[in-house]
């Protein structure tokens, strides 16, 4: 153990008394809440998956109060200034910025995420908060469309109370990224984050009482996708949900909310493509493509996690990368020298590790890793893997496996390199390395992906839109896309002077 994994453990310790001490609770109405049904689940850690703590497991009825006094909170939160509602998300991202510490320790304790990446979530999501602060006097701003005889001019008012459903594999920085937005435009909230993450949901919602907002605009029902998930997207209260999480549930959760016309914005699963051309700078875009898989443990939606390499610089490429993912340092998340943690629970350990199996039935080759890693037995510790000699049909090149491996595919040329690109289900990223800048524009066209970045890995810019495409998602965040789905647009139309008006019955 290094000195700074032992520092960062004895620090941890009284936050973690803290906040496991007992059972986790909801929070609904401005107040920790136990929930009415003495139902609980357990949270475990995936560093040895020993109990952290008991968490109240809502119901529909957990779901139902907290749907009120959202509906409740609305109509004051909305009426609020945008400069108030400015003062208050700054203040959020004050708090927030004053716990970093104990959000990142918690975050990696809970999730497994190596505290390498997680020592920023704290930073990147009071940003979050500052951002749509800035904006949130102009939330309602819209536009004049004056024709010959009327005014005609828009505004935005916020669509009403929402659900927001997070996944578990940075759970505090995309609870933020929904949740800010969505108080910013006036709306307020009930947050359902995921069952094997949520330690740090209830940190936010803290948070946001402590700072002013007012009881039950950010409201908290732990609980499973199957009761509580179910019961926020059919409350009758709820006008919309904004869910991050699997293409399946996805699916599930735009049926679940027809009956009650929810709108829905998805931000879904991927199988990014990094296309590497023969005439790209080749060590950036190693450095990228290992960045962009072997990052956050590869749970990352935006992940690159087929590798498309010109097939002439194929052999010189691949036996650079397999060194560098041999080297990499799987271990405790709290390590500063660890690369990739442990993952979030056994049941997504064996999915990982059942593509090992798949890769080579389909006659792929495990050029490094394919192993339970055998920094701890009891962990959910797996070694960086790589997958060579993989064709595009294979199960390893379609499937959203979501942890620290990699399949390879050569290529000839730009056109098969954009064949292959597409042949997926998903369309949520794509990464592409030329030297050429007609062609850089030519396959970032033809990609069929919400996001393409020439040259770069994956570096976000809050006011540019972020979402997929095909299976990959419905809708758009980030700066104002994200205030056009927690808001409706008004048209206000008024006569100029005495246009005709057709006489009926005249
Ligand atoms: P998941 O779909 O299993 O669960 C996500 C959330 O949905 C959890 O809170 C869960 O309890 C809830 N849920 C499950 N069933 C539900 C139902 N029927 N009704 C309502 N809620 C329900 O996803 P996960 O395994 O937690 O997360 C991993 C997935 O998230 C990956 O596919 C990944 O690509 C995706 N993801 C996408 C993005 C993006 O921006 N596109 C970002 C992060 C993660």
């Amino acid at each position: 153990m290094t000195d700074m994994l032992n520092e960062h453990l004895k620090k941890l310790e009284p936050y973690r008394e803290r906040i496991c001490a007992g059972i986790l609770p909801h929070f609904i109405g401005g107040a920790p809440d136990p929930g009415s049904s003495g139902l609980t689940f357990e949270n475990l850690t995936p560093v040895d998956n020993s109990k952290l703590c008991d968490v109240a497991r809502g119901t529909a009825a957990e779901i139902g109060r907290a749907a009120e006094a959202a509906e409740a909170a609305f109509s004051d939160w909305r009426k609020a200034s945008g400069k108030a509602r400015k003062q208050i998300l700054h203040k959020i991202a004050d708090l927030i910025v004053a716990r970093r510490e104990e959000i990142a320790l918690l975050e990696c304790l809970d999730t497994g995420q190596a505290i390498r990446f997680m020592k920023a979530a704290a930073d990147r999501s009071a940003v979050n908060y500052r951002y749509f602060a800035d904006r949130a006097p102009e939330a309602a701003d819209g536009l004049a469309l004056p024709s010959d005889e009327h005014m005609n001019y828009t505004t935005r008012q916020p669509i009403g109370p929402v659900g927001v459903i997070t996944p578990w594999n940075t759970p505090f920085m995309l609870s933020t990224w929904k949740i800010a937005p969505a108080l910013a435009a006036g709306c307020t909230v009930v947050h359902k984050p995921a069952e094997w993450s949520p330690l740090t949901a209830t940190i936010l919602a803290e948070i946001g009482q402590e700072a002013g907002l007012p009881p039950g605009a950010h409201n908290l029902v732990h609980g499973l996708g199957e009761d509580a998930g179910v019961a926020l997207t059919v409350h009758e209260a709820i006008r919309a949900v904004a869910f991050v999480g699997e293409s399946a549930t996805g699916s599930k959760i735009m049926a679940q909310g027809a009956p009650t016309l929810k709108r829905v914005h998805f931000e879904l699963g991927g199988k990014n493509p990094a296309i590497v051309f023969d005439d790209a700078d080749l060590d950036r875009a190693l450095d990228a493509a290992v960045f962009m898989i072997y990052s956050l443990n590869g749970e990352r939606c935006t992940s690159s996690s087929r590798l498309l390499v010109q097939r002439s610089i194929h052999d010189a490429f691949v036996e650079k990368l397999a060194a560098r993912v041999r080297n990499i340092r799987v271990g405790h998340p709290l390590d500063p020298e660890t690369e990739v943690g442990p993952l979030i629970h056994p049941v997504h350990f064996d999915k990982v590790m059942g593509y090992m199996d798949v890769a080579k039935a389909d006659g792929a080759t495990v050029a490094v890793g394919g192993t339970r890693n055998a920094f701890s037995g009891d962990g959910n510790f797996v070694s960086a893997t790589l997958f060579t000699g993989a064709r595009t049909d294979m199960r390893i090149a379609q499937e959203e496996i979501f942890g620290p491996v990699l399949t390879v595919i050569p290529f000839d040329d730009e056109e098969e390199a954009v064949r292959i690109g597409n042949d997926v289900r998903y369309g949520l990223a794509g990464y592409l390395w030329t030297g050429d800048v007609g062609r850089a524009h030519r396959v970032a066209q033809a990609l069929d992906a919400g996001m393409i970045w020439v040259n770069s890995q994956n570096v976000r810019h809050l006011p540019s839109p972020f979402g997929g495409t095909k299976a990959s998602g419905i809708g758009r965040d980030g700066g104002d896309y994200s205030f056009d789905f927690y808001m409706e647009t008004k048209n206000i139309c008024i006569a100029l002077g005495d246009h005709r008006i057709p006489k009926l019955g005249a």
